[in-house]
């Protein structure tokens, strides 16, 4: 409009209404100003619960339901990761044009602020937990139909959370999408393609997560955060040939909590990185600790997540830790998970584990067994050693199948060129069985339970001095 009304000016009043509208247009703006910022565009959050507390409204004075889904799509990172931002923006676009099509006239779809989408129920009559997975069983599969990219078809998943206004004590708009989006969180824990209607256990659960993951960062500051160790042993030798570092948190008011009552309140965040920082620092100074007392375990066995293998830096910086501590790379080992080599297209995770190894550091698959992944997944990222889950360990000395699935892995090993480790040897029972199929080293609560640090050294003492006084008489220790 500017230049319109610069000739306008020029037309009717000549230089002279030049100036006048230089002067008027600055007061103009500023008159305007504050206007136009109150009619800024609502987040789109605001704008799901208000168009939700507009159908409930309306459903107050004429009766019926309403409800809202929130979808979010399966690992959007490693999507944009692979095509590029350009090319998962058409993706995604095709996707809501699609999502757009199936819904009823009525509905409202939102693409919220974290590239999640929300669905905006319009009023109806009847509205049960029934219909409502039926509805986010459709929008799956709309979802999953391929969309065509210049690189060939993508086929997007994608989790869903849903609540309908029934649910609610005292429903109103921001009540139903922020329970949708606890589904919805809840629902991309199990991923893909996992649905979940909102509970109020799913909320109280959230609000647990909540406190963890808050109070996680000055638990570290505080000490808290601690790794235990579970000693591994060689069934040829039965000497100690590892430990294993498993995280525990001292909570002040809940006792010593498990992994499994933390780590979900924090994977996904950039606590994970700090996590694993901490139980690093710990594995490797306790390993040189016992350097120090003459008390020497060849190597500390670290867990890692996805998304800390993720990280490029990750390398660099178990090459400062291990610095840190004056101790070679062959003394650390990093930890797995088979499910995550078994996942393709991860060529970050590939790399950064072929760089690990290339420094010296041993690598083991942990949880053998479980992870469904290709001998071509296991060739390539090249593992030292399987570490056969505990599934299979269990009653392996009663059960014929058991026996036959470990000697198959452990045939599989030895094809490869690599060593395994039995997780969770829980009898004496087991541990000789395993020692006779050929499986190289044990760990489990039959020879130790994890241990704080000053349990170990006492547990290593004790062991040596076990070790010796059998070797003296010949007996063999395992
Ligand atoms: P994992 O790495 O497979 O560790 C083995 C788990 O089995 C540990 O549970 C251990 O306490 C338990 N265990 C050991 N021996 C026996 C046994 O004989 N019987 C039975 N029933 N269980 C046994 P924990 O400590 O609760 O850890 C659970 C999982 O949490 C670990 O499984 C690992 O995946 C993860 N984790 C633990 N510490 C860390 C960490 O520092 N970072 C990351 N990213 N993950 C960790
Ligand atoms: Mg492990
Ligand atoms: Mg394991």
């Amino acid at each position: 409009m500017l230049p319109v009304a610069g000739l306008l000016a020029y037309w009717a009043g000549g230089e002279l209404g030049l100036t006048a509208l230089a002067a008027a247009l600055p007061l103009a703006m500023l008159a305007h100003g504050p206007r136009r910022l109150q009619g800024q565009p609502k987040a789109m959050s605001d704008q799901v619960s208000a168009r939700l507390d507009a159908t409930l409204a309306d459903i107050s004075a004429r009766g019926g339901v309403t409800g809202c889904l929130v979808i979010q799509f399966d690992d959007l990172a490693q999507l944009c990761d692979r095509l590029g931002r350009a090319r998962q923006s058409e993706a995604l676009a095709a996707c809501v044009a699609r999502l757009r099509g199936a819904m009823r006239p009525g509905d409202v779809l939102y693409t919220l602020e974290d590239g999640s989408i929300a669905v905006a129920l319009s009023r109806v009559p009847l509205l049960d937990l029934d219909i409502m997975v039926r509805i986010a069983a459709r929008l799956h599969l709309v979802v999953q139909q391929p969309t065509m990219l210049a690189q060939g078809p993508l086929q997007l998943t994608c989790s869903i959370g849903f609540c309908h206004s029934l649910q609610l004590a005292r429903p109103t708009g921001r009540a139903l999408l922020d329970a949708a989006q606890i589904a919805g969180d809840e629902a991309s824990r199990y991923r893909p393609g996992a649905i979940r209607g909102y509970s109020a256990d799913l909320a109280r659960a959230r609000a647990d997560r909540d406190a963890l993951r808050a109070g996680f960062a000055d638990a570290v500051d505080r000490g808290e955060i601690r790794a235990w160790f579970q000693p591994q042993l060689s069934t040829d030798s039965g000497e100690v040939t590892g430990i294993e570092a498993l995280v525990r948190w001292h909570h002040p008011d809940r006792g010593i909590l498990l992994p499994g009552a933390f780590l979900p309140a924090i994977s996904g965040s950039e606590l994970m990185e700090l996590l694993g920082q901490t139980v690093l620092t710990q594995a490797l100074a306790t390993l040189a600790e016992l350097d120090r007392r003459g008390l020497r375990v060849p190597t500390v066995a670290v867990n890692f997540s996805a998304q800390e293998l993720r990280d490029p830096q990750l390398p660099e910086r178990l090459g400062w830790t291990l610095d840190r501590f004056h101790l070679a790379p062959s003394r650390l080992t990093v930890e797995v998970l088979e499910s995550v080599v078994a996942g393709d297209g991860d060529e970050i995770i590939a790399s950064n584990i072929d760089r690990i190894a290339a420094m010296g550091c041993g690598v083991d698959l942990d949880d053998f067994g479980t992870g469904n992944a290709s001998i071509t997944a296991i060739r390539r990222f090249a593992p030292n050693r399987l570490k056969i889950d505990r599934s299979f360990v269990r009653e392996v000395d009663q059960n014929r199948d058991q026996q036959m699935l470990v000697t198959a892995i452990l045939s599989l090993a030895e094809r490869l060129g690599l060593e395994t480790l039995a997780e969770g040897v829980e009898t004496q029972a087991e541990h000789a069985l395993l020692a006779q199929l050929g499986c190289g080293h044990v760990q489990g609560y039959v020879i130790a339970r994890p241990m704080p640090v000053d349990e170990l050294a006492t547990w290593l003492v004790a062991q040596r001095e076990n070790h010796a006084r059998a070797l003296r008489i010949g007996v063999n220790t395992r």
